[in-house]
């Protein structure tokens, strides 16, 4: 037997591609194509793989290294590019990726050129910010001109069509009117260009919302999924949507171990500073509680106030870099050093726990 190192991430395989079968049926119910974002887990193939075999039909991710990683493991999958290139990769791009997304022309002009050069064609989403505002063309008449532009002056590029994104600079919800916006960008596109796109990509996981109520529009035909197949805690936790039951908010588990509990002020004593990180945190005086120190910090986790304890009754109170500390005076659970603790995730803490090449997943089949 193999020594348990903690902390570590369990991650059940079968909840995962259950997960995936669920979305990518109800969307193609609704005659819409589904990639797979996998920059959630750092494109961990054990995990992928339950992506693949759940039914999504592209595997996507943000990163060129990752899309290394999906091409080697699925040469027949078609891979799409979801963060717009850094000009400095369009070397890579053509190689790597069978689509990706695009919302600017001078890049679109060089990756004409490295396609031309490495006689291979590649296909282009042109994005379109419907108020987001972080990727995308902002004019719409620029994006039809755009589109224009790579129909008839880019042979290396192949336009695929539009797609937008919400809900993740500005918080924008992908409304039915959101997604109308965007259909009718997809006729002007098609009038102009005289054709019917391939791709109309109405969004992420916040999307998928519309089509759980059955109101997407019939125009949307492809979205780019992470976060419900992976969690599915956004939808449920922060959107209220409760009849989501379908899908699992338990694929993952993290585990860490407590390193000392015992009862403490829990307002700093001495004079007050700065913490580990420059900050100049305020604390509350709630007399003498019991506090859990755990082995796990923001080196593993990004922000320690993001992890989810399972324990009832326990809170976070912070953490530095290698630490986290919980307010365990409301826990039954009696607990010691040498016990481990149990907390859910959420995309960000996902996100750095694999990110880390030493981190250890425990796969359950
Ligand atoms: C990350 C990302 C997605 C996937 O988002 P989820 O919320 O995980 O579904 C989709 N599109 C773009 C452009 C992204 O960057």
């Amino acid at each position: 037997m193999e020594k348990i190192r903690y902390p570590r991430v369990l991650c059940d395989l079968s909840r995962l591609r259950q997960n995936a079968k669920e979305v990518t049926s109800r969307c193609h119910a609704a005659g819409i194509r589904v990639a797979g974002v996998t920059k959630g887990i750092n494109s961990r193939l054990p995990m992928v793989e339950q992506f693949v075999a759940g039914g999504c039909d592209q595997l996507a991710t943000s990163r060129l290294d990752q899309m290394e990683t999906l091409r080697k493991a699925y040469p027949n999958i078609p891979t799409l590019l979801v963060r717009v290139p850094m000009m400095s990769e369009l070397e890579d791009v053509p190689r790597l990726c069978d689509y990706s997304l695009e919302s600017d022309l001078s890049v679109l002009e060089v990756l004409e050129t490295v396609c031309a050069r490495q006689e291979r064609t590649h296909k282009v989403v042109l994005m379109a910010d419907l108020g987001d505002l972080r990727e995308g063309f902002w004019d719409r008449d620029e994006l039809v001109e755009a589109a224009l532009h790579v129909e008839h002056h880019l042979p290396h590029l192949e336009l695929a069509g539009i797609g937008t994104n919400l809900g993740c600079y500005g918080s924008i919800v992908p409304t039915v009117e959101k997604m109308e916006e965007l259909a009718a960008l997809a006729g002007r596109v098609e009038a102009a260009v005289g054709r019917e796109l391939e791709i109309v990509s109405g969004g992420a996981t916040t999307s998928f919302s519309l089509v759980h109520w059955g109101t997407m529009p019939k125009k949307i035909n492809h979205l780019r999924i992470g976060e419900a197949i992976l969690l599915c805690s956004d939808l449920r936790n922060a959107w209220g949507i409760q009849d989501m039951t379908y899908l699992s908010g338990h694929v993952f588990t993290l585990q860490a171990e407590v390193l000392e509990c015992r009862a403490k002020p829990s307002h700093p004593v001495g004079k007050i500073f700065m913490d580990a990180f420059g900050h100049f945190p305020t604390y509350e005086d709630r007399g003498i509680r019991k506090r859990a120190l755990l082995g796990i910090g923001r080196l593993d986790v990004g922000d320690c106030l993001d992890l989810v304890p399972r324990d009832g009754g326990a809170t976070i109170l912070g953490g530095s870099s290698d630490h986290t500390i919980l307010d365990v005076e409301d826990c039954p659970r009696p607990l010691k050093a040498g016990d481990v603790m149990e907390f859910d995730l959420i995309y960000a803490t996902l996100l750095f726990l694999t990110a880390h090449a030493e981190m250890p997943i425990t796969y359950l089949p």
